[in-house]
C-alpha cells in the first residue's frame, strides 16, 4: 500500500544540480504520492492559450472571439522557465512530458523547447517520453524539425474524414486534407506510433466513426475515440451529446473484428482493442484502436497526471477551478529546493477525482452547470 498522506513538506530529492546542468541526477528517497496513493508520472505542459481552430467543444467562437483576453506575452512561461520546472518534475518521478495548448505549434520556435526537454533524464536515467498533442494544421511544416529536436511521438486531433464535417468541427473552414498530410509528415519524420484522437459528439460527427476506423486500420496509426467531456464552462455540454464508449464499441464490433487487449502502461487513459485475425487473436499488422471514456467510466483511481498552464500554474485535475502558482515562486527567485518542495507538497495534498464524483451524481445533477472551471484550451488535454 502507498504511504498515507503526510502534512510535512520536505525536499525529497537531491536537486543541487538542477539549473546548472540540464542532465538531472536524482534518487528519490521515497515515491511521491498524493492523498489517494497515486504517483506523479505525467506532466502536460501548455505552451500557449491561443489556437487557430475553434472546435465548438473546446473554444466556441461565440466565447473565443477576436476580443477574447488571451494572456499577454509577459505572462507566458519562457522556454527556460518551462525546462527548469519540467526538470524538477522529472526529478520527482515524472516519466512522460506532453506539450499541448491551445495549439502548441503556434508557439514560435517550439523546437528549441523540445531540444531543452530532450536533455532531461528521469529517475531511472532514461530520456522522458516526450510527446506533443496538436490539431495537425502546422505539422507538415514542423514534423521534421520537431523530430530532429528530440520529440518522440505526436498525437493529432482529428474529428472526421469528411471534409464538410471536419470544417464544421474546427469551425474555421480548415480542410481535412491538410491534417492528413500532417499525419503523413509525422509518420515520415519518424514521430510514430502516431495517435489520432477523435472527440465524438452524438449527432454531430458520430457518422465519421466507422470511416475513421477503416481509414486508419493497418496504417500504424492508433485511433482513439474520446467521449465528449464537460470540461471548462463555455462549451454548453449536454449528456445527450455524449456517445458512450460502450455504444460506440458495439457499433464498431458489428462491422470490424475487434478483441480487447491489456493496457500498455499503468494509468493509461485508453481501453485498447486490437483488430483480430481469422483465429480471433490480435493481428499486429492491422493495429489497434482505443476508447477514452472519461464520462461514462471514470479512471481517476490511477490518474497520475499534472498540468502546467501557460502562465505557470499547476492544475491537479482537468476539471480543477484553480491552479497553484509556480511562476510567482520562480520569478521571486525561488531556489530549486524551494520549488521542488512546493511541487511535492502540492502533489501530496492532492485528492482530486472529479469524474468519479460526477459518476455518482444523479443524471439531473451531473448536467447542472457547476462553478467556473479552467478551460481545456488553457491547460491542454
Ligand atoms: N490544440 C491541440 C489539439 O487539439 O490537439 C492540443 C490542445 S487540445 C485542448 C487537447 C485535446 O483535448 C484534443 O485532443 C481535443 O480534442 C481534446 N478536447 C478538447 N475539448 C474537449 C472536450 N470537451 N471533450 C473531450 N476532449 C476535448
Ligand atoms: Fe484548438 Fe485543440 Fe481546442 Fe480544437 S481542441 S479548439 S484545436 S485547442
Ligand atoms: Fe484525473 Fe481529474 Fe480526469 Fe479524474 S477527472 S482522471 S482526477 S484529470
Amino acid at each position: 500500500m502507498p504511504p498515507a498522506q503526510t502534512t510535512t513538506i520536505h525536499p525529497l530529492l537531491d536537486l543541487r544540480h538542477v539549473g546548472r546542468s540540464r542532465t538531472i541526477v536524482a534518487t528519490p528517497a521515497s515515491e511521491l504520492v498524493d492523498r489517494l496513493g497515486r504517483p506523479l508520472r505525467d506532466l502536460r505542459i501548455s505552451v500557449t492559450d491561443r489556437c487557430n481552430f475553434r472546435c465548438n467543444y473546446c473554444m466556441p467562437k461565440e466565447v473565443f472571439g477576436k476580443d477574447y483576453p488571451y494572456l499577454p506575452h509577459a505572462s507566458l512561461l519562457t522556454f527556460e522557465e518551462i525546462a527548469r520546472i519540467a526538470g524538477l518534475f522529472v526529478a520527482q518521478g515524472v516519466r512522460k512530458l506532453r506539450l499541448t495548448g491551445g495549439e502548441p505549434l503556434l508557439r514560435r520556435n517550439l523546437e528549441a523547447l523540445v531540444a531543452q526537454l530532450a536533455l532531461l533524464k528521469t529517475v531511472d536515467g532514461e530520456t522522458p517520453d516526450l510527446t506533443l498533442t496538436t490539431n495537425g494544421s502546422l505539422l507538415t511544416r514542423k514534423a521534421a524539425a520537431l523530430k530532429d529536436a528530440g520529440l518522440r511521438r505526436v498525437t493529432v486531433s482529428l474529428d472526421g474524414l469528411d471534409d464538410a464535417v471536419f470544417r464544421r468541427m474546427n469551425d474555421v473552414d480548415f480542410p481535412v486534407a491538410d491534417v492528413l498530410h500532417g499525419i503523413d509528415a509525422a509518420l515520415h519524420a519518424g514521430l510514430g506510433p502516431v495517435k489520432v484522437n477523435m472527440v465524438v459528439k452524438r449527432g454531430t460527427n458520430d457518422d465519421q466513426v466507422l470511416p475513421m476506423a477503416r481509414h486508419f486500420r493497418g496504417t500504424g496509426v492508433v485511433l482513439r475515440f474520446i467521449e465528449y467531456m464537460d470540461v471548462g464552462s463555455t462549451n454548453g455540454w449536454r449528456m445527450d451529446e455524449v456517445l458512450p464508449s460502450s455504444e460506440l464499441l458495439a457499433r464498431l464490433r458489428a462491422e470490424l473484428p475487434l478483441v480487447a487487449i491489456p493496457a500498455a502502461t499503468p494509468g493509461e487513459t485508453a481501453q485498447r482493442w486490437a483488430y483480430a485475425d481469422a483465429s480471433g487473436r490480435p493481428d499486429a499488422s492491422q493495429g489497434e484502436i482505443g476508447f477514452i471514456s472519461s464520462v461514462t467510466e471514470a479512471f481517476c483511481g490511477d490518474c497520475n497526471r499534472a498540468r502546467l498552464s501557460t502562465d505557470g500554474r499547476l492544475f491537479l485535475c482537468l476539471f480543477a477551478r484553480d491552479g497553484h502558482d509556480l511562476r510567482g515562486l520562480l520569478r521571486d527567485g525561488g531556489t530549486d529546493d524551494e520549488l521542488a518542495s512546493a511541487i511535492a507538497g502540492i502533489w501530496q495534498d492532492r485528492a482530486d477525482r472529479y469524474s468519479e464524483l460526477r459518476a455518482d451524481l444523479p443524471p439531473e445533477r451531473a448536467e447542472a452547470p457547476g462553478a467556473r472551471r479552467v478551460e481545456m484550451s488553457f491547460i491542454g488535454g
